[in-house]
């Protein structure tokens, strides 16, 4: 294979792939652990894990493991067929869920269709209306698009399904007067992740399903990004003590592998969409399935659970022992989590981390988005917290 840098990669790139992403900022090539390496052979801290998606890191033996067994067995089959994994990982999607019994689980392969199921199932309540939090991020397809609230994504792709309320998240008020007999669904995020992580208040939680339940309209939470153990319980929706009508998975649940699954709450929810009413080729193929049993097994294998805990709550102490003045504080849960700025130099920050060999993401101006590997190290995450102070100097005001 011809060896090429960096540089000559990217061109390429720019010659041969849609500009919809921009323009990339280097070409990985190989990772191990919570480590990435580029074309040049730079080693990188990955903070971002493809955005909370490498839940075990890379090239965890689990899911290697998992896939080259799965793969030299069956990779796929129709869905005129069932295969081991697939019903396996739904009966573990459900009881980590903690869904009752009469609960059920549509397969899908990314977190936008997930949300394409939710919106279709909830046309099966014969309404329309559906409510969505301000700033929320529910994906690009058309229909998850028009629940999404950034303009810029959604405008030049307008009209959209039309019948969207948008509310403040965390705004009772707001929420008492959008519920009613018309919505079909409200969508919430337990942390908003593209928003900046933003949580939703557990006490905003248990009023929508109050409304939601007094009204007939199906609960739906989004747990694309928040799920599959990132903020330290294997939903996020589980530490509010609610129980939603469904939720929609994706991200970490196939540690790198893509899959996307709607899981609905009891029986009258999963009987919404019947035999012929939804599909699609790849949805819950064996391979997939088999890793995200592969990494449902190691989260609760390793404890992976309360180490998200432990190691978000020593990030949140070490960037407060910091006492540095550009740095409001850490919010978010678990190892989902915002290092908030008290400028909008967060763009800045992270370009100068990702040169000193640290990828975090700025999703707005103020806000460094960290969402490691689950498998991440106290002395990995010190590391990066002792050079913030370099990543910032020079920064107090916006330049
Ligand atoms: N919902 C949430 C909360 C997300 O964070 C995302 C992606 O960032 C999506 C849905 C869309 O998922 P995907 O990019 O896999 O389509």
């Amino acid at each position: 294979m011809p060896s090429l840098d960096n540089g000559a990669y990217l061109e390429r790139y720019d010659r041969s792939l849609m500009g919809v992403y921009g323009h990339p900022k280097a070409v990985l090539t190989r990772g191990e652990g919570c480590y990435v390496w580029d074309a040049d052979g730079k080693r990188y801290l990955d903070l971002l894990a493809g955005i909370a998606v490498n839940a075990l890191g890379h090239g965890h033996p689990a899911v290697v493991g998992a896939l080259t067994r799965q793969c030299a067995s069956l990779i796929h089959v129709s869905n005129f067929f069932a295969t081991a994994p697939q019903i396996e990982l739904a009966e573990r999607l459900v009881s980590v869920a903690g869904a009752p019994s009469g609960s059920a689980v549509f397969f899908a392969n990314s977190g936008t269709e997930a949300i394409e199921a939710a919106i279709k199932l909830s046309r099966r309540t014969g309404r329309t209306g559906l409510i969505a939090a301000r700033d929320a991020f529910h994906g690009r397809t058309t229909g998850a698009l028009a629940l999404t609230h950034k303009p810029a994504y959604r405008e030049p792709f307008e009209p959209l399904i039309g019948s969207v309320t948008r509310i403040p998240l965390n705004d009772k008020a707001a929420l008492r007067a959008a519920v009613s007999r018309d919505v079909a669904a409200l969508f919430l995020e337990p942390i908003q992740g593209e928003a900046g992580v933003v949580a939703a208040d557990p006490a905003f939680l248990r009023l929508a399903r109050e409304l939601t339940t007094a009204c007939g309209t199906l609960l739906i939470i989004d747990e694309v990004q928040t799920g599959v153990g990132r903020t330290g319980t294997w939903f996020a929706f589980q530490q509010a003590g609610i129980t939603p009508d469904a939720i929609t998975v994706a991200k970490g649940l196939g540690g790198g592998v893509p899959i996307g699954a709607l899981v609905t709450f009891g029986p009258s929810v999963s009987g919404l969409l019947t035999a012929g009413q939804h599909g699609t080729t790849f949805g819950g193929n064996p391979l997939a399935a088999a890793v995200g049993l592969a990494v449902l097994d190691t989260i609760e294998a390793d404890d992976l659970l309360a180490h998200v805990t432990s190691v978000g709550n020593h990030l949140v102490g070490s960037v407060a022992a910091l006492g540095h003045p550009l740095i409001r504080g850490v919010r978010g849960a678990g190892l989902l989590r915002a290092v908030t700025l008290s400028a909008d130099v967060a763009a800045l920050v992270a370009d100068r981390a990702l040169s000193a060999g640290f990828i975090v993401n700025a999703p707005t101006p103020d806000v460094l988005r960290l969402a490691p590997p689950l498998v991440i190290t106290n002395a990995q995450i010190d590391s990066f917290v002792s050079a913030l102070p370099t990543l910032l100097a020079g920064l107090d005001r916006a330049p």
